[in-house]
C-alpha cells in the first residue's frame, strides 16, 4: 500500500492539526504545515498505545 496515508495529530496544543502523511514517512519526522513543528511519524503498524501485556502468571495473584 504504498499509497496509503498516516494520519498524525501535530503536539503542538495550540495546533493539533490532523496531517496526513504517506507509509514512507514512517519513522522519520515531518514538518506541521499548520505550525512548522516537527511532528515523528510513528514506525511500524501498531497503534501508539500497545496494549499492557498479560502475565501468564496473573492466575497465581488471585487468592
Ligand atoms: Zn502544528
Amino acid at each position: 500500500m504504498e499509497n496509503a496515508l498516516v494520519r498524525v495529530m501535530c503536539p503542538n496544543l495550540r495546533c493539533r492539526r490532523i496531517l496526513a502523511v504517506p507509509v514512507t514517512a514512517r519513522g522519520k519526522s515531518v514538518k506541521c504545515r499548520g505550525c512548522g513543528a516537527l511532528v515523528k511519524i510513528p514506525d511500524g503498524n501498531k497503534p501508539a498505545q500497545k496494549p499492557a501485556e498479560q502475565t501468564e502468571d496473573a492466575s497465581d495473584i488471585i487468592a
